[in-house]
């Protein structure tokens, strides 16, 4: 399966905070919680059929 419209891939990246564990948008620099910069990429789960 290689069909990932960008857009909606954008969509579910977030970046979590690792101080606090917010998550931020994609777009973010810095925690909007703990203003943390420490910011990882949220991990792109697949979700098969439940
Ligand atoms: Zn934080």
């Amino acid at each position: 399966m290689a069909i990932f419209p960008e857009a909606r891939e954008r969509r579910l990246r977030k970046k979590i905070c690792r101080k606090c564990g917010a998550s931020n948008p994609w777009t973010a620099k810095k925690c909007r919680k703990c203003g943390s910069k420490d910011l990882r990429p949220k991990k792109l789960e697949k979700k098969g059929k439940a």
